[in-house]
């Protein structure tokens, strides 16, 4: 059975326009900077982004240690959102590789203020050093339900963050998402932030690969780091070649899955048995809780799977649907049949 997968947008595969350009790819040692497609991929980011320097990194939690590990000394405080993914979904890298201290704050919908912030900067005892490494933010924030971060919140918090020469970088995983959603340059959202990273593996639909954005200084440290962490690749081109055909097709149609997942969220929300804060349903993510104690998790998980559709749940019964290329809104009409089926059922319970 071909399954429609819901689970994640890292589920997506390579467009046939991709596969070619791999095929095709022009390759060298990216050990010695000498890939010329990777070094096109890097440049044409950070003009992208409107940024110095850019740097291909096989993940997007490779991107976020390397970050951690740049800018912090060991011990050094990193604030950040407290269901963020650096801090839920990577294991602890934070403090078993990077050693860093997590103070996590809890935002609304992942959304954090610079006035939250300011309470939480570290000073030592005599207030001549600052404890406070660096502040991460999230956007779109994952676990809240792919919530953009406001362009005016990333800007009165680096304007803060700056004035203690604090750095701040946005784990932007799925910056595009936002850009797309709020229909503006991509630049616009990442100017205030002395660094990001972003994922070519989501919606983007690459194969595999991240970017880490910033200064020359930063990247030059990053490589460091890559290296470090296993992460320097060689005829990376292979990767770089998928990056460039999704930076030039793949960014506009990010909206189409941004209908599909409101078009999916409004009529989840509209069954007995679901809570849903459509709020939330901003970009490709929906999340929601099931009410109904006649129904548990793994029950409803099974009944999808039988019809072909794969979704996405934590211990905490929330469920995620990720919205992608590889979803069209036939498969989100079929999703929600059956999730009407499951209410007719659940009556006669
Ligand atoms: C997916 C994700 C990452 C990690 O990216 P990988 O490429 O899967 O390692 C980091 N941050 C956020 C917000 C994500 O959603």
């Amino acid at each position: 059975m071909k399954y429609i997968d819901f689970r994640s947008d890292t589920s997506t595969t390579p467009t046939k326009e991709m596969r070619a350009a791999i095929f095709e790819a022009e390759l060298g040692n990216d050990g010695y900077h000498e890939d010329p497609t990777v070094n096109k991929l890097e440049e044409k980011v950070a003009l992208l982004l409107g940024k110095e320097s850019a740097l291909l990194i096989p993940s997007g939690t490779m991107g976020n240690l390397i970050t951690l590990m740049v800018y912090c000394k060991r011990g050094d405080e990193v604030i950040l959102e407290a269901s963020s993914h650096i801090l839920v979904g990577e294991k602890g890298g934070i403090c078993s590789i990077a050693q860093a201290m997590p103070i996590p704050i809890e935002g609304i919908n992942g959304v954090l203020t610079a006035e939250q912030i300011k309470k939480k900067l570290h000073y030592n005892s005599n207030n001549e050093e600052i404890q406070t490494g660096l502040i991460c933010l999230e956007n779109t924030h994952n676990r809240a339900g792919g919530v953009i971060f406001p362009i005016s919140n990333i800007k009165a918090i680096c304007e803060l963050a700056h004035s203690y020469k604090i750095p701040v970088y946005l784990d932007g995983a799925r910056i595009f998402n936002a850009a797309v959603a709020l229909n503006i340059d991509i630049k616009e959202i990442v100017k205030p932030v002395d660094s990001i990273m972003f994922c070519l593996s989501k919606g983007l639909a690459c194969p595999v690969g991240s970017m880490l954005v910033g200064t020359h200084d930063f990247i030059k440290i990053a490589r460091q780091y890559r290296r470090i962490l296993g992460g320097r690749m060689r005829q990376a081109g292979i990767i770089a070649a998928a990056g460039i055909v999704a930076l030039e097709h793949m960014i506009d149609r990010l909206q189409i899955d941004h209908e599909n997942a409101l078009k999916l969220g409004e009529e989840l929300g509209k069954l007995s048995y679901i809570q849903i804060d459509l709020n939330t349903v901003q970009t490709n993510i929906v999340r929601f809780k099931v009410l109904n104690q006649k129904i548990g998790a793994r029950e409803l998980v099974r009944i999808l799977e039988n019809q072909g559709i794969l979704i996405d749940y934590s211990i905490e019964e929330n469920f995620r649907m990720v919205t992608h290329k590889d979803i069209e809104s036939r498969d989100v009409m079929k999703v929600i049949n059956c999730f009407k089926k499951i209410e007719k059922h659940l009556k006669h319970k």
